[in-house]
């Protein structure tokens, strides 16, 4: 019998009470879950970062930590955690963010806000541009980034991307490293971060970065709040260098009704909603992790401590 810890909100639980452990039914295993788990009977870990477990010392035989959430900045430096830390990659998750990014995209491509929200009696004439000459770029191009990227190179917008390492997606233009970064930017009409908030890209679009972007450009944060410089990013709104912001993740969450986000006239503001981890495939991505493990066989999706994603 493997016994498995669901350690997260009581939300989480009853989402996952039921179809966690008919996939690992159906993924033939025999596995135990519950919450209340003796420490040193663990066998594995469903983890979400803000549970009340923070010291994974006493769960000696546990094989792994199956983080239930994409982003792992608030586990990944975990003294106590000293077994492998798999992120949560989610095909469910993946579709939503690619149905996000290409609504947001699309609402700033089209002028939506103008010809459609405006109805105020004022015939606006001229048609936007087609997609194949709009540029689109993206920071970060994993699980989400790739899957919007492609998504968006598929309705013809031109897109580019930008990595740590080395890509090759179809129809994307894609470059990596820092040196590379002003110049994907100063291709962005449309910026979309999807970066992990690491050492490395904490504050990255700082005042310097925004500066690369062209005059008039629609930044996307799905990624995580820290990844903006705020001051910068209101600084450049207020001077048009930014034309508008559609922000979905925030230092401080919820965001404080006082945040000078909520009135700003060029901000939207979405409550980290842009994906959810969907627990009937998140479930089956677990299964598939904790029967790998159990046959030997690498885990899927483990952060690389070092880079802290
Ligand atoms: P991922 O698969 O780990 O991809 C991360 C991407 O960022 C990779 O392409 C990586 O490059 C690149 N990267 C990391 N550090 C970099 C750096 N210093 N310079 C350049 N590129 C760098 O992550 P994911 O699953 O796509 O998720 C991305 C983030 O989205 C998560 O970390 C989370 O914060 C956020 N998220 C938000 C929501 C929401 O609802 N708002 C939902 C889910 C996730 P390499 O490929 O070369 O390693």
């Amino acid at each position: 019998m493997i016994r498995v810890l669901f350690a997260a909100t009581d939300g989480r639980w009853e989402e996952y009470r039921t179809v966690l452990p008919a996939a690992l039914a159906a993924a033939g295993l025999e596995a135990d879950l519950s919450r209340d788990h003796a420490p040193e009977v663990v066998d594995y870990i469903v983890y979400a970062p803000n549970s009340p477990l923070q010291d994974f010392s006493p769960y000696t035989r546990a094989k792994a930590v199956l983080n239930l959430w994409a982003g792992v900045e608030d586990v990944v430096g975990n003294d106590t955690l000293k077994i492998p830390l798999c992120r949560m990659v989610d095909a469910g998750l993946t579709e939503g963010m690619v149905e996000w990014v290409t609504g947001h995209v699309l609402r700033h491509h089209l002028g939506t806000d103008a010809h459609v929200l405006g109805q105020d009696g004022v015939w606006r004439a001229g048609a936007p541009p087609l997609a194949r000459d709009r540029r689109v770029a993206i920071l970060g191009l994993g699980e989400l980034g790739a899957a919007c990227a492609a998504a968006l190179a598929a309705l013809n917008f031109r897109v580019s991307g930008w990595s740590n390492s080395a890509k090759a997606i179809a129809g994307v233009e894609t470059a990596h490293g820092a040196a590379a970064l002003p110049q994907v930017l100063a291709g962005a009409e449309i910026l979309v971060l999807l970066l992990p908030l690491t050492p490395a890209t904490e504050c990255l679009l700082d005042a310097a970065a925004l500066g690369h972007l062209p005059q008039g450009a629609v930044i996307l944060n799905p990624g995580r709040g820290g990844l903006i410089e705020d001051a910068a990013l209101l600084a450049a709104l207020d001077t048009g260098q930014v034309a508008h912001a559609t922000l979905d993740a925030f230092r401080v969450e919820p965001l404080p009704p006082g945040d000078p986000y909520w009135a700003h006239p060029q901000v939207t503001v979405t409550p980290h909603i842009a994906s959810a981890t969907r627990p009937g495939s998140a479930s089956r991505a677990i299964a598939e992790n904790i029967r790998r493990g159990e046959a030997g066989e690498p885990f899927l999706h483990v952060v690389d401590r070092a880079r802290a994603y």
